[in-house]
């Protein structure tokens, strides 16, 4: 099944930030892609920026490189490459400054939709909304997407909102959390909200207990200054795992309407409950791992003393109807096993099993992938073939959905590309909104504090294993077991 290209109304778009990583490997090579899907209209501009002096030519040079580097050689060629690097333009612009701005404003067109892209570092999306502000660029329609981390805790997030409230409304301010641009987490909404088979079944009546996964196989990488400062609770719970959380656990919303999924996701966030310390486990890994020679954490982020988590695992009580009694585990890691993220919804058994204590019986589980591979699988008990007796077996229904959408089985857009065609349209419903975030922080400030105030340590774990010991007992005193991380 080819998937169907919407068109989507000219734009210029400009990508702050277009000399860094993020654009380099994800920004502008996803619009390469959209332009090859036929979604780039004739007339739309693409406008790299950053303090970096450089002409059109040599960052369609640049763009160019990054296209050869990030896209598979099969889904790239010249012609096409030509075609797209005629729509990329390049101002340079200090954010902290008043050089190139004026360049720019002649440049933006004010009868086109504008989209500014801040893949900047956060302490500089005021300075970019204001400058937007004061030369006159953005038109009152003008969208803006801002990149995590929106913020470190509650009171910087409330700062930076205001920061881009005095120049921009909500209804303009695009918050990306990439993991909502993923096809599955959509297809959640979509296997939630269109089918009626699993919502009877979608509560603490029947739902045993929920487990979402974030795993990792890399370290801190290039990162460490940073992410010392931050840790997995607020570099991937508070943002990522917290929406997908929200997504599984929200009531239907009265439509597929921006406002109305995020209301929905913003009520979840304040039924969560406080979490006890004795269920948070978090970890720090060691030096070694395949090879034997990889550094550890400390040495990584070069903090001998450093107390902060690069893995976290919490159990999460959401007080309200539907969910009260159902545990959510969040995990989330680096230098883990495996490169997987998965949410698992498994059910409670079966009220009396006619076929007596089964060796192979085991709970239905349906089990979201949201990478690798992409797609679903439902876990359903079956009879084991042949006539041995009645001896069950579990089958999986799987859908993957590179296999049963993808022309080639690799089609689905990536998570950058659908979300900034998003940002084209003017539709914000995978975006987060203000109070969502702020909501999110409201959580997640005093499970940190307390941690602090209590100066624990993290666990130290093994690279390449599944995270630190005291994580599974974390769920066997609860009588469960997580599920294996693999890719
Ligand atoms: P980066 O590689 O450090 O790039 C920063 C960009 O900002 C460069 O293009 C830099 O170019 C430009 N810049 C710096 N100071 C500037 C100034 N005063 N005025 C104008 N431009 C300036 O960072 P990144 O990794 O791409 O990350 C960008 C944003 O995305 C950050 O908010 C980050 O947290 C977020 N993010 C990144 C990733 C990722 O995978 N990289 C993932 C999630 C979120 P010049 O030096 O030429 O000015």
């Amino acid at each position: 099944m080819v998937s169907r290209v919407i068109p989507v109304d000219p734009f210029d778009l400009v990508v702050f930030g277009a000399t860094g990583d993020l654009a380099r490997r994800k920004i502008l090579p996803g619009l390469y892609r959209r332009f090859v899907a036929g979604q780039i209209p004739e007339t739309s501009r693409i406008i790299g920026s950053a303090r970096t002096e450089m002409d059109d030519q040599g960052f369609r040079a640049f763009v160019a490189e990054a296209i050869a580097e990030f896209i598979d050689a099969k889904k790239r060629d010249a012609e096409s490459i030509a075609r797209f690097l005629d729509h990329l333009r390049y101002v340079s612009v200090d954010a902290k400054g008043d050089s190139g701005w004026p360049e720019l404003a002649a440049l933006i067109r004010p009868d086109v939709v504008q989209a500014y892209y801040f893949s900047v570092a956060p302490s500089l999306f005021g300075d970019l909304a204001e400058r937007l502000h004061r030369h006159g660029i953005a038109s009152p329609e003008a969208r803006i997407v801002v990149e995590k981390p929106f913020g470190r805790d509650l009171e910087t997030a409330k700062a930076l909102n205001a920061t881009l409230a005095a120049h921009f409304a909500e209804s303009q301010i695009y918050r990306i959390d990439h993991y909502l641009g993923k096809e599955t987490v959509q297809n959640l909404m979509a296997v939630r909200f269109a089918n009626i088979l699993f919502e009877p079944l979608w509560n603490a009546r029947h739902v045993d207990h929920v487990q979402i996964t974030v795993s990792e196989t890399v370290g801190v990488g290039g990162r460490g200054a940073y992410y010392d400062k931050s840790g997995a609770m607020r570099d991937m719970v508070q943002n990522h795992l917290m929406q997908l959380l929200c997504l599984i656990a929200m009531e239907a919303p009265y439509r597929f309407d921006p406002d109305a999924v995020r209301d929905e996701k913003l009520k979840v966030i304040h039924a969560l409950q406080p979490v006890a310390p004795e269920d948070i486990v978090r970890g720090q890994y060691r030096a070694g791992g395949p090879g034997g020679n990889g550094s550890s954490y400390v040495e990584d982020v070069d903090h001998r003393d450093s107390r902060t988590e690069s893995y976290i695992a919490l159990k999460v009580d959401i007080a309200n109807w539907r969910w009260k009694g159902t545990p959510f585990y969040l995990r989330t890691g680096k230098k883990l096993r495996a490169r997987a993220s998965e949410i698992a919804v498994v059910f409670k058994e079966v009220p009396h099993s006619i076929f007596g204590d089964e060796e192979g019986w085991r709970e239905n589980v349906l089990a979201i992938r949201l990478q690798p591979n992409e797609g679903m699988t439902l876990s359903v008990m079956i009879k084991e073939p042949g006539p041995g007796g009645m001896r069950l077996t579990e089958v999986p229904l799987d859908m993957s959905f590179a296999e049963a959408l993808g022309e080639d089985g690799a089609d689905i857009p990536d998570a950058y590309e659908r979300l900034i065609m998003d940002v084209i349209r003017g539709n914000q419903t995978l975006f987060m909104r203000g109070d969502e975030v702020e909501a999110a922080w409201a959580w997640t400030d005093p499970i940190i504090a307390a941690w602090e105030a209590r100066g624990d340590r993290p666990k130290a774990y093994d690279p390449g294993s599944s995270g630190p010991e005291d994580a599974l007992m974390l769920l066997h005193r609860d009588g469960r077991r997580w599920r294996e991380i693999r890719e």
